[in-house]
């Protein structure tokens, strides 16, 4: 036994001296992306929480569990417009039954229902005590004055929801972490949240580099390209939960590059700088950070498009140096960049869902990388989801990326015959 504990304890001393050891390495070789996930996840850090109106909220990240504060229904509640009753009474149907009130929404009746009576009840109001069923109107028929004859026989609990069936006071609803979308709003208000409890929204600066880069509302000179990254990214980022800010453009320049990234990293939780991550004599994103005396975690990994993604703490800020090709910048964002942006909003759901999909042609992956190849995908008339195809032609080719819904995950030196199952992520 003790034995056993101890030797437990060595692997865990020893595994952590290979992992700090491996991390150091992680920065000059090529790391698999589970790793680079792994990295970001461990740097990233939590913000703070903050409470804003429920209206404001889908998108956010809930800070705090979401509970039913009364049972629901609060009371037993009719699901038709009919007359409520003792089902037992409805046996011989047809039957007469004397109407002793009504039961409307928001104005119950109060006194008990007795043997060969009924109460008009309408949808949504209490069951009064002593009925135990609801006959709908379009089953009963007006007999004469203050009488309804009931003309099928009801089964207990016909057409009732009895209180706290779809929650009992106290149950939790949601959970911290998840994050609101548009469909649960109407859950967290009936419990009276108008505000929420979430989390603070990273800031991201988003820094475009390159001297061949103009704005997009300017017409490109010879040589000149426009900006599609950084509006892309905010875009993105936005979506993400991030509240974000787009810097002016940086040329190929190593002075105004670092002073821009000592900025940014100032004000912002998360600096994205697009281009000059590769090894090119004008490539002075490394550079600039290492000048400033960023700690690089990774600079190369196994993946097509994006290898030269670099990842990057200065100042405790988060820095992510993607390469300039917009299909190489929206698959690292979606690997890593999104990753941190959740993982600081404390999201449970980190990374993008994943699937299966059949290859309909055949997929080649890089040789030396795992590739994550942008690709549509749809349900076939057998009910199969099919790659319909690839929309992958280079990282520059962002028109074919453009109608892209999910990644193919295509392991090194694979090769997916067509018919083959190939596993995908889905874009958000
Ligand atoms: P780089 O990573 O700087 O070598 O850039 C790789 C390619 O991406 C080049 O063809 C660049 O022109 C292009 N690129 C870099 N930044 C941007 C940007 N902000 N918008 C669109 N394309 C870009
Ligand atoms: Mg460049």
């Amino acid at each position: 036994m003790l034995a056993a504990s101890k030797h437990a304890q060595d692997a865990k001393k020893y595994s952590k001296i290979f992992y700090e050891f491996s991390s150091s390495f992680a920065a000059k070789i090529m790391i698999p992306v589970s790793e680079a996930i792994k990295i970001i996840k461990r740097e990233t850090f939590s913000l703070r929480t903050e409470t804003i109106d429920l209206s404001e909220s889908v998108g956010r990240v809930l800070a705090g569990e979401i509970s039913a504060d009364m049972d629901l229904p609060p009371f037993d509640r009719s699901q038709m417009d009919g007359f409520a009753a003792k089902a037992e009474d409805t046996k011989g149907a047809p039957i007469k039954l004397k109407i002793v009130g009504e039961s409307v929404a928001g104005k119950g009746f109060d006194k008990k229902v007795k043997h060969g009576e009924a109460v008009r009840i309408m949808t949504g109001a209490r069951v009064p005590n002593g009925a135990d069923a609801v006959q709908k109107v379009e089953n009963t028929c007006k007999f004469d004055a203050g009488f309804i004859e009931i003309l099928e026989t009801a089964k207990t609990k016909q057409n009732i929801i009895k209180r706290a069936e779809e929650i009992k006071k106290g149950e939790k609803i949601f959970s911290k972490g998840e994050i609101i979308t548009e469909n649960m709003i109407a859950s967290i208000a009936s419990f009276g949240y108008a505000k929420v409890q979430v989390s603070g929204k990273p800031k991201v600066a988003i820094l475009a580099t390159g001297s061949e880069i103009v704005d997009v509302a300017e017409k490109p000179a010879k040589d000149q390209i426009r900006n599609s990254n950084s509006i892309m990214l905010a875009v993105f980022a936005q979506i993400a939960g991030a509240e974000v800010e787009v810097l002016p453009i940086v040329k190929d320049e190593m002075t105004n590059l670092k002073s821009q990234i000592t900025n940014a990293v100032e004000k912002s939780d998360v600096l994205i700088i697009t281009g000059g991550v590769s090894v090119g004599d004008y490539d002075f994103t490394k550079p600039a950070l290492r000048e400033l005396g960023a700690e690089i975690c990774f600079e190369r990994v196994s993946l097509k498009p994006g290898k030269p993604t670099v990842f990057a703490k200065l100042n405790d800020k988060l820095v992510f140096g993607l390469p300039g090709n917009p299909v190489s910048v929206a698959v690292t964002f979606y690997l890593f960049v999104r990753t941190a942006l959740l993982q600081m909003q404390g999201a449970r759901n980190l990374e993008l869902k994943k699937g299966f999909a059949v290859a309909t042609e055949k997929i080649k992956g890089a040789k030396e990388r795992d590739s994550f190849l942008p690709v549509s995908v749809e349900t076939n008339a057998e009910g199969n989801l099919i790659i319909e195809s690839l929309r992958f032609s280079g990282s520059s080719n962002f028109i074919a990326f453009s109608r892209a819904n999910a990644l193919a995950f295509v392991p090194q030196g694979k090769t997916f015959e067509r018919g083959e199952v190939i596993q995908i992520t889905f874009l958000p």
